[in-house]
């Protein structure tokens, strides 16, 4: 219920103005026309007594003109002249009796229809102090800051909630110009101007200043209110202060970490889960791709890997694990360029929508060292083929999986013939110029899947997973053929050629590999034994010596 002290009530009548108001406008509708109850008694009286009198009169001229003679003689008139004058007189006043029940009738009419007027015209000014009573009540409880102002901009009302908000005078509010507590003049004027269309603001974020010059922020609403026939603003505001403070640092957070990620050396890409969208990258991501960041964002995300199915591969696997970190993955420049990078990726929520946030590493560069370091720590740098370690590795590998697989294993021990010799005659470097030759040779007629090992200084050994004894034979055999045939230019101009032998031997799968390799080399010292430049195939192996050159 509203107290009648909170308000301040400037400008309008006060409530004991306004009910004084509405008493005397009662009270004066009472004097001038009589209640309905009064009204009935007086005319229903002017009735009684207009028929008290026509009624007579009527029966008298009645009874004078029926009886005639016996009436003159009664009433002691001998003349026709004054019979006819007392019958007129009778009639007259009978007749005179009728029109005045005829005018007290119209007469009490009106006056009934003015009273009920009057009835209901008090009806609708009673409701409309209940209405209005009720718009005081709604107004006096709202639990936010309003104000009632005239158009003008005199404030006609200010609840307590905005007399403390604006730290307004409760005295002197009429004399407030309410247009006076916007900051913003622009907005002053956008005011204005609903004002004179009548429209409705609603939920407006604003700077208001307080009657000290105080700025802060509200949730301003205005709409067009009647009240006693006068169009007022009503306006109502929320404090978003504290909140547009704790805003307006996040947005400067936000600002500055955009700033920062915008010049991350790191570079980062954002795109939709959902749509599969580029919807974010930064400079060094626009680098590194070869393009403006305008034609990377809004383009399908697996526009920029290499393989559609490795990207879908990490998303799955992103999303049972929401983050994967230092991934490396190929991705593909502006230019088609495939390229190493190290990524980091998680899932994000923002602003309602999810997001892969990816961050990532330029890795081409150690990529290809990483390649060139395990290449010069597997391989012999003179001739390419694999070092010892690199190469019984291998085996082992082959090996384990052969056995997995039921597959056979065979392995080709050679040793280049008089190399010693080579080396006197024409020096180390040609030497040299004979080994490189010798692997070039195995490199042409094995398979990918074989693999060619120095062993010793100018002793080789050819893992062949795959091949049984007898394939493996024919591999040496061909090699060694090719081989003698081959003509090595020597490094002092001239040419040589040179010949090697061979040991094969196949590998039981119950056996270690070195005795498949130590099988081999005794096929080897037969070979050797039997006049070089051939091939024999250990005693063990289930394939027949192969008699060469
Ligand atoms: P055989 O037919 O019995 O195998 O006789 P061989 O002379 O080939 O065997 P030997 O073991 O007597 O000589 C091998 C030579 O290979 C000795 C060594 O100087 C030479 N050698 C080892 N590694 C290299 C190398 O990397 N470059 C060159 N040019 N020669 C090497
Ligand atoms: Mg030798
Ligand atoms: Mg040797």
């Amino acid at each position: 219920m509203t107290d009648e002290r909170t308000y301040s009530d400037v400008g309008m009548k006060t409530e004991p103005e306004r009910r004084g108001a509405s008493d005397a406008f009662a009270y004066s509708a009472t004097a001038e026309t009589s209640p309905p109850p009064r009204c009935n008694l007086v005319w229903r009286a002017s009735l009684l007594l207009a028929l008290l009198l026509s009624a007579p009169a009527l029966a008298f001229a009645v009874w004078v003109g029926v009886r005639g003679e016996g009436a003159n003689r009664l009433l002691d008139v001998h003349d026709e002249t004054s019979r006819t004058l007392m019958v007129a007189a009778a009639g007259l006043m009978a007749a005179g009796s009728l029109v005045f029940v005829a005018m007290v009738w119209l007469a009490a009419s009106r006056e009934r229809r003015q009273a009920e007027a009057l009835t209901l015209l008090r009806g609708n000014r009673e409701a409309l102090r209940v209405s209005r009573d009720q718009l005081r009540r709604v107004f006096g409880s709202l639990p936010l800051p309003y104000v009632l102002a005239h158009l003008d901009g005199r404030i006609a009302q200010a609840n307590p909630q905005a007399i403390a908000l604006f730290g307004l005078d409760p005295e002197g509010l009429a004399n407030t110009d309410f247009f006076d507590f916007y900051a913003s003049p622009d907005f002053r004027e956008e005011l204005r101007g609903f004002l004179t269309d009548s429209g409705r603001l609603e939920n407006f974020e604003i700077t208001m200043r307080d009657a000290a010059g105080r700025p802060f922020w509200v949730l301003f609403s205005a709409s067009r209110v009647e009240m006693d026939g006068e169009p007022l603003l009503f306006a109502a505001f929320s404090d978003i202060t504290e909140r547009k403070r704790v805003e307006q640092a996040l947005q400067k957070n936000e600002t500055a970490l955009r700033a920062i990620i915008d010049a991350s050396p790191v570079p980062v890409l954002l795109a939709g889960h959902e749509s599969g969208v580029v919807v974010y990258v930064n400079q060094s991501a626009a680098g590194f791709f070869g393009k403006e960041i305008g034609k990377l964002t809004g383009m399908p995300v697996t526009g920029c890997w290499e393989s559609a199915e490795q990207y879908a591969a990490l998303l799955a696997e992103l999303n049972t694990r929401g983050r994967i970190e230092d991934r490396e993955v190929r991705l593909v420049r502006g230019d088609g360029r495939s390229c190493w990078v190290q990524m980091s990726t998680t899932l994000l929520r923002l602003q309602e929508e999810t997001l892969i946030y990816a961050a990532f590493a330029d890795i081409t560069e150690r990529k290809r060292k990483e390649s060139e370091l395990h290449r010069l720590a597997t391989t012999d740098p003179l001739t390419g083929a694999l070092n010892r370690r690199a190469f019984n590795e291998r085996a082992n590998d082959e090996t384990e999986r052969a056995r997995r697989g039921g597959y056979a294993v065979s392995v080709i021990v050679c040793d280049l013939d008089r190399f010693k010799s080579i080396n006197d005659s024409h020096g180390h470097a040609t030497g040299d110029r004979v080994l490189k030759a010798f692997t070039a040779v195995v490199h042409e007629l094995i398979r990918p899947s074989d693999a060619l090992g120095r062993i010793g200084g100018e002793e080789f050994a050819i893992l062949l997973p795959g091949s049984d004894a007898e394939s493996a034979t024919r591999v040496a055999e061909r090699v060694r053929a090719r081989f003698e045939e081959s003509v090595i230019a020597a490094a002092d101009g001239g040419t040589i050629s040179a010949t090697a032998s061979f040991g094969v031997a196949s590998w039981r799968p119950d056996d270690p590999f070195d005795n498949a390799v130590q099988a081999a080399d005794e096929a080897l010292y037969a070979a050797k034994t039997a006049g070089r430049n051939r091939v024999r195939v250990a005693a063990a192996s289930p394939s027949r010596n192969v008699p060469t050159g």
